[in-house]
């Protein structure tokens, strides 16, 4: 079952119809959605789901396939869902999707203020974190803040780059996230470019332009094991 991700040609769109392709207890599939499924660090979209009879079906959550572009919504149990064929209209929890996309993107530019391998990540609706594999005396909050918030007010637009994946395979260095493997499918990888600030493979949602992130601050710095030293970011 495939599925056409809208949100990686435009992560602004909040509502799309859709028709349902599969549905049962694992969750509901469409033809398109604008639900991005948890994946490197970013949670599942919720929203509701909204029938030709005017009523409507909550979606909690949303996960990947069993294929790269296969989506599961996961409605409240309970609920009963639309049937095999039937025309939806789906619409995002906007101001939660955007908090993640100006979140996710805002590690993007952390990694490029701390730069040591990534380790580990997470993007929370007003906090995100990496982990990296250096020695804690090399993190200073501080200093880091005022790195990222300065590349932040560069207020540079970002754009998405595909590659094949001879390219990337050719150019190791691009990958600096070990836990996560890049967004490959169909010979292609998809790249986030900030241009003069980062590049790297990424399936997620981003904001358009950096600046609207908004200044961010250390929330604190751990020591989570040899590998993970952990910077956590919030909202400012
Ligand atoms: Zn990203």
């Amino acid at each position: 079952m495939s599925t056409e991700l809208l949100f990686r040609e435009d992560a602004y769109l909040t509502r799309c119809e859709a028709r349902v392709i599969a549905a049962g207890e694992r969750g509901l599939q469409f033809d398109r959605t604008v639900f991005y499924p948890m994946g490197g660090g970013q949670p599942g979209d919720t929203g509701v789901l909204l029938r030709s009879d005017g009523s409507t079906l909550r979606i909690i959550d949303t996960r990947k396939g069993d294929t790269a572009d296969s989506v599961l919504h996961l409605t409240e149990p309970g609920q009963a869902q639309p049937a095999i064929g039937e025309r939806v209209t789906l619409e995002l929890d906007w101001d939660r999707r955007y908090a993640h996309m100006r979140i996710h993107t805002s590690l993007h530019v952390l990694s490029c203020v701390v730069v040591a391998p990534v380790t580990g990540g997470n993007i929370a609706v007003d906090r995100g974190r990496l982990d990296f594999d250096i020695d804690m005396s090399l993190l200073d909050a501080e200093r880091i803040e005022r790195g990222v918030n300065a590349l932040i007010a560069r207020a540079v637009d970002t754009e998405t780059v595909w590659i094949t994946d001879e390219a990337l395979d050719a150019h190791p260095e691009l990958v600096k996230t070990m836990s996560v493997q890049p967004p490959r499918g169909a010979g292609r990888v998809r790249l986030l470019k900030i241009p003069g600030i980062d590049l790297q493979p990424c399936g997620g949602t981003h904001v358009r332009n950096i600046g609207e992130i908004g200044p961010i601050k250390v929330l604190r710095i751990r020591n989570e094991g040899r590998r993970n030293k952990r910077v956590e970011v919030g909202f400012a």
